[in-house]
């Protein structure tokens, strides 16, 4: 009896329970585990990976279907098995997540759309080796007579010619029109077999522009820097005898391979995981370096690609689809062996997997904002504990909840020697101007001596929210209960939450009064003021931030503007404090430093803290020392006074207690559950309905609590906190299977966020 294949359809309905069982026929004999198939499924095609193969069903073999296609390349085994655990651990379902690990392009669309692209190639041969004299006829094993036959056969060849085939046997193949001869005369050298002359796969390389890429060969270490790598090249030592047939060496506890790079910034950190790659790859393991967001990490990437050339590819959402799966490919072929991506590179096809480096491990944009809504860094942990890989993660200001349970490496000295710039704290309190009198001393103080700034503001457009000085009418989305920003350049007042615009009032729709006030200052004011007090042509003023950025490439343009003037200002959202290396910048500012803090989250004060000491990190790194000033509603935060001394210990410290004394991560684990609907009445009784079925051992569920209407949808959430993570999620997903089947729950939608952000 042919065997059974179990396969889930790649359908989005979460009604879908897969897997199904489907006849593999002979001709479909390949097919393992992670092969595509075309199947029949509910009437269509849909494209369904395989998750099992059995030899028997509970299914009688003559009601069983049999897939109809098998559809190349296929998923990685052990990348099935991750979208499996990604399913139960965040409330998904296995469609979804394995939606995640598909090859680029492939998709519910069964076939594919993507085209190898090949090109005519020449590679000359052995016998044009011989023909140049290049090589000694008589190697070892040839008979006499086969030399006499080489040297009876002597080549003539035209100067051209000879200069073609030195060419290639010098730089090996090549494309034909790379080679210096016209086609023709390529076709003559191959017809006499001195050279091959065939249409060959070739991989479209994304080019990477590197933004002040510096020298490329290894620098020696700083002591500090062989300090924090010799535990990770002991690590990578361990596995790799663990990981030889036979070997005597049980393979490393989990805990001793999970390392915290804690270096404060321009410790050099990128250089110890350069120098751990090298190491894993000496030893024929691949590596994955997960970086926040590829364009704020072109340095990482031109850093990576300068070292190990070729063997390096990147996979992110800007590469064409041909890009994306030509660097697939090289990679599940072996022909690429480190994967620079996102967040979603976690899900590369790095076979033999030897190391994980998660770089600014601190960052929110490693959690996917989309179903499912997983955390990189957890898949990141998961994936190297399951391939038995060394999990390196860095930051200047890494989480507590990684401090709690990684190995720390300490960095504690920038590179250069230099000390980390004094911040000092200003109080706004009682200011009439965005920036304070010694913010803009500062700042001019730049400008004479022909340096460099950056200005950090938390928020773009001109300002927060208008409203009528006669009646207090504050302008607000029709969609979502937030105020609507004036963005002046765009002449228009927008939703930064559902992209919802209308033109600037000039009366109050309440009251008919013309006098409207502008609270607050976003980015596009400030620039105008930066303009304004310092702008001239020798001190370019350079915005960043989602407006600027919003064409690709926009982001590297900024950053290559400023990085190449040679003074100036940059000014911009969060964006301008991430991890870049610009040598000249003296002065970092960061205004209404506790914006953060007026957010209703756990993670304020760790967000703060970041900020702050991320942006002390872009200043002083070259000549001059840096200075920064940090604008605060809240001058005695202890957030803001710790960054302000650079106690990143002492937070750290103060905020594990905290989070233990409230039962937040990691003591506990967070399970944020939101029900939508039209009518806020639904809203809530769903939620309500949900509190009633969730009761695993150890947790307590919070709410329903109201949250502001998004997209004319009434919201209210519940929050678990549960100490048996497994048991929690498990007992959530239940809950929320049952509800959603309930007339309560078909009125409102169901969304799950586990370790919501
Ligand atoms: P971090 O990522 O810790 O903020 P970087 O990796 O950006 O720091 O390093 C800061 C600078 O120091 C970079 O320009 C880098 O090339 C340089 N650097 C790192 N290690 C060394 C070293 N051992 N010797 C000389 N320069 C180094
Ligand atoms: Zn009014
Ligand atoms: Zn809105």
């Amino acid at each position: 009896m042919p065997p059974i294949a179990r396969i889930e359809p790649l359908t989005t309905a979460r009604a879908v329970r897969g897997p199904f069982d489907y006849l593999l026929p002979e001709r479909l004999s390949a097919a393992r585990v992670g092969s595509l198939l075309a199947i029949p499924f509910a009437g269509r095609e849909v494209l369904g990976v395989v998750v099992g193969l059995a030899d028997s069903s509970d299914v009688p073999p003559e009601k069983l279907a049999e897939p109809r296609e098998l559809i190349e390349p296929g998923i990685p085994a052990e990348l099935v098995e991750l979208a499996g655990w990604i399913a139960d651990e965040y409330c998904s379902t296995p469609a979804r997540a394995l939606g995640l690990v598909l090859p680029p392009g492939a998709g519910r669309a069964v076939r594919r759309r993507v085209q190898v692209r090949r090109v005519l190639v020449a590679e000359a041969t052995d016998a044009a080796r011989v023909a140049l004299g290049q090589c000694d006829a008589l190697a070892d094993g040839d008979t006499p007579a086969a030399a006499n036959g080489h040297r009876a056969g002597a080549v003539r060849l035209t100067e051209r010619q000879r200069t073609v085939l030195e060419r290639l046997l010098a730089e090996g193949a090549l494309p034909a029109t790379k080679t210096g001869a016209d086609h023709g005369g390529l076709r003559r050298l191959a017809e006499r077999g001195l050279l091959v002359l065939e249409p060959r796969e070739q991989r479209r390389r994304p080019l990477h522009r590197s933004i002040g890429a510096r020298s490329a060969g290894p620098p020696p270490l700083t002591d500090e820097q062989r300090a924090a790598l010799a535990p990770v090249l002991a690590a990578l030592e361990r596995i790799a005898a663990a990981a030889v047939p036979a070997a005597t060496t049980p393979p490393p506890a989990p805990a001793e391979l999970r390392f915290l790079l804690h270096g404060v910034t321009g410790s050099g950190k990128t250089e110890v995981y350069l120098q751990a790659a090298a190491a894993a790859l000496a030893a024929g393991r691949g590596v994955i370096v997960l970086v926040p967001e590829i364009a704020l990490a072109p340095q990482t990437v031109a850093r990576f690609q300068a070292r190990f050339g070729d063997t390096v590819a990147v996979l992110h959402s800007q590469l064409g689809q041909g890009e994306r799966y030509d660097e697939w490919t090289a990679l599940a072929r072996g022909e690429a062996r480190v994967c620079v991506g996102p967040r979603s590179a976690v899900f590369a096809p790095v076979a033999e997997l030897g190391l994980v480096i998660v770089d600014e491990e601190h960052e929110p944009a490693y959690k996917h904002e989309g179903d499912p809504r997983y955390d990189a860094r957890r898949v990141a942990a998961r994936r190297a504990h399951e391939a038995g890989a060394v999990l390196l993660s860095g930051s200047a200001t890494p989480r507590p909840e990684s401090v709690h349970v990684l190995r720390r490496l300490r960095l504690t000295q920038r590179v250069d020697g230099r000390p980390l710039p004094p911040v000092e704290v200003l109080d706004m309190r009682d200011a009439r101007h965005p920036l304070h009198l010694v913010t803009r001393e500062a700042l001019a103080d730049v400008r004479r001596g022909g340096r460099k700034a950056i200005v950090l503001v938390n928020r773009r457009g001109w300002s927060n929210f208008l409203s009528c000085r006669a009646c207090g009418h504050v302008w607000t989305c029709p969609q979502c209960d937030v105020a609507l920003v004036l963005h002046r350049g765009e002449r228009a007042v927008t939703c930064h939450h559902c992209g919802h615009r209308e033109g600037v009032p000039s009366a109050c729709s309440s009251c008919g009064s013309v006098s409207v006030a502008r609270h607050g200052a976003g980015t596009e004011r400030i620039e105008q003021e930066l303009l304004d007090a310092l702008g001239d042509p020798g001190f370019p003023i350079t915005r960043l931030d989602a407006d600027t950025a919003a064409t690709k490439g926009g982001i590297v343009r900024a950053l290559e503007r400023f990085d190449q003037a040679p003074a100036g200002v940059l000014v911009g959202t969060q964006i301008v404090a991430k991890g870049h290396d610009f040598p000249d910048v003296t002065l970092g500012v960061v205004l209404d430093a506790d914006g953060t803090l007026r957010f209703p989250d756990f993670r304020a004060e760790e967000r703060t803290f970041a900020l702050v000491a991320q942006l002390g990190g872009r200043a002083g790194r070259g000549e001059g020392a840096g200075r920064v000033l940090v604008q605060t509603l809240s001058p005695d935060a202890p957030s803001i006074a710790a960054a302000a001394r650079h106690d990143s210990d002492g937070f750290l410290a103060g905020e594990l207690a905290r989070r233990e004394a409230l039962s937040y991560p990691p003591f506990a684990s967070l399970i944020r559950i939101v029900c939508s609907a039209e009518k806020a009445a639904d809203a809530e009784a769903a939620a309500l309905a949900l509190r009633d079925r969730i009761a695993p051992p150890g947790a307590s569920v919070l709410g329903p609590a109201p949250l502001f209407r998004l997209r004319g949808r009434e919201r209210s959430q519940l929050l678990v906190k549960a100490t048996q993570r497994r048991t929690a999620v498990a007992a959530v997903a239940a809950a929320v299977d049952a509800v959603a089947r309930s007339p309560v729950g078909r009125r409102a939608n169901l969304s799950v966020d586990v370790d919501p952000q």
